[in-house]
């Protein structure tokens, strides 16, 4: 756990008490603060109490009297689609509000570094897609390189859970644009941008909230170095206000759309090589193409990235492909699960977006495609015409016969379950097709979470298997 510093004596009003706000809630204790804290849900209250919290209404009168700071957990919208009450009692009392990420950032470093021979580094990784696949890599070409390494975040582990940081650390944190919206302290050596495409927009209040939320990672603190994807608009404008000109090597430019040759610290890859090139010469390359961990060129994105921040941290190319070699991959994301007759089942339930699903549909060929659920604000748009070599697609979620209806240009059946959908796809695919989850939507019309929906297709699979 990392003790929060700066609070000392005083109290604090944490705010959701999940996974990252009772870990908050301890690290605050440990820092000898008081954690005053409040969640609408009765169950998370009581399980806090069990703790010794002490749990208070921030919704009542005067309930910020005496209060530091309030520390928002990243599950709660604050201001969009409408503002929360609690922070709007903050913001009237004048109280700071802030969340784990920034108390993180204000505590990570102790007096003790003073006898350390390498300073621990921060990596922080943002984007749309490809967050958790990256900030996994880079931790796993680390690992595999015996360097020390943390990695927390979105991912799972709190940030505040981490082990205080020992010579030599490298703590990777993937952010979410909740959590970089919030946080008063951001402060990472290495940061991230992976790419940008719409989503959460009713939290964020739209697009140009959501890329503002990402580049508060780059703004606040100034990291030594940014490794940015440059495929969009928006991160090829970041790129551009981050850098003093082209030969800048701070900032480190990602592209799978285009061979970067030219001055600067540049990372691609074309056809499935990476090149990295740097001054305009060329420095180091990985054929990524045998690499069963990262299939598809949004893949091919996350190793790029992941090359980088391992470059920056001064690990040589053979030794992050050796990295690259033993990585296995993320659950739930171009997972393969099984192969069987020559038809291979791949599960990409975190596909809950349109461009995520789009990528991991371009990663295959001959697709017999399941899909389906809560559908994000912003509709499918043009994904089917996009989608590429899809057959057929199977239909699951409460609306499936709206969003089948949304597929233009591809058969679409309408399976409702995934039970349905998995058995008509599995009967009917030929071999060298590729039975592919890859929603394009969010699962809680059917299922607790991603997570949940994935676990239910691979169930599925292997029950029409027999396995
Ligand atoms: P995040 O943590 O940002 O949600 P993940 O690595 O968990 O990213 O991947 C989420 C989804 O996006 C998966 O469906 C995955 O196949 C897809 N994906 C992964 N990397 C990328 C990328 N670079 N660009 C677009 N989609 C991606």
């Amino acid at each position: 756990m990392i003790p929060v510093r700066g609070f000392d004596k005083h109290k604090v009003a944490v705010l959701g008490l999940g996974r990252s706000g009772l870990a908050t809630a301890r690290a605050l204790r440990a820092g000898g603060a008081e954690a005053i804290c409040w969640d609408d849900n009765p169950a998370a209250r009581a399980k806090a109490e069990t703790e010794g919290f002490t749990c208070a209404d921030l919704t009542r009168q005067r309930a910020f009297d005496g209060i530091a700071t309030l520390i928002v957990s990243p599950g709660i919208p604050h201001l969009y689609p409408v503002p929360n009450l609690v922070v709007a009692a903050a913001l009237e009392a004048g109280v700071p509000i802030d969340n784990d990420i920034g108390l993180f950032f204000r505590s990570f470093s102790t007096r003790d570094w003073d006898n350390f021979e390498t300073l621990p580094k921060v990596v922080a990784v943002t984007g749309s897609n490809g967050k958790s696949t990256t900030s996994a890599l880079i931790h796993h070409v680390l690992d595999q390189a015996g360097r020390r390494t943390q990695l927390a975040g979105n991912i799972g582990r709190g940030v505040l859970d981490l082990d205080p940081a020992e010579d030599g650390d490298v703590v990777v944190l993937e952010l979410s644009s909740y959590q970089t919206e919030l946080a008063r302290s951001l402060t990472p050596d290495i940061a991230v941008f992976t790419n940008l495409s719409p989503d959460h927009l009713d939290r964020h209040g739209g697009m140009g909230g959501y890329f503002a939320a990402k580049r508060r990672l780059f703004s606040e603190g100034g990291p030594d170095r940014a490794v940015i994807g440059i495929d969009e608009v928006e991160g090829a404008f970041l790129a551009n206000q981050l850098s003093m000109g082209p030969a800048d090597d701070r900032v480190m430019h990602i592209s799978v759309a285009r061979k970067l040759t030219g001055p600067g610290w540049n990372v691609f890859a074309k056809k499935g090589f990476l090149a990295e090139y740097r001054k305009g010469r060329q420095a180091g390359s990985i054929d990524l193409r045998a690499i069963k961990g990262l299939p598809g060129a949004h893949n091919h994105q996350n190793a790029c990235a992941a090359y980088a921040v391992c470059r920056a941290l001064g690990l040589a190319p053979r030794v992050i492909e050796q990295g690259f070699q033993s990585f296995a991959g993320l659950p739930h994301r171009s997972q393969i699960i099984a192969e069987s007759d020559g038809v291979t089942f791949v599960n990409d339930s975190k596909a809950t977006n349109v461009d995520a699903a789009q990528k991991a549909l371009s990663a295959f060929k001959r697709i017999r495609w399941i899909c389906g659920g809560l559908e994000k604000e912003g509709g499918l748009g043009d994904l089917a015409a996009n989608a590429g070599d899809v057959i057929k697609a199977y239909v699951i979620g409460r609306e499936a016969a709206n969003f089948a209806m949304q597929l233009k240009g591809v058969e679409a059946e309408v399976c409702t379950t995934m039970a349905e959908a998995v058995a008509k796809a599995a009967a009917e695919a030929a071999e060298g097709e590729t039975v592919l989850l890859a929603p394009a939507a969010a699962s809680f019309d059917q299922y607790d979470s991603f997570e949940r929906r994935g676990e239910d297709f691979a169930a599925q699979v292997m029950a029409v298997l027999g396995q």
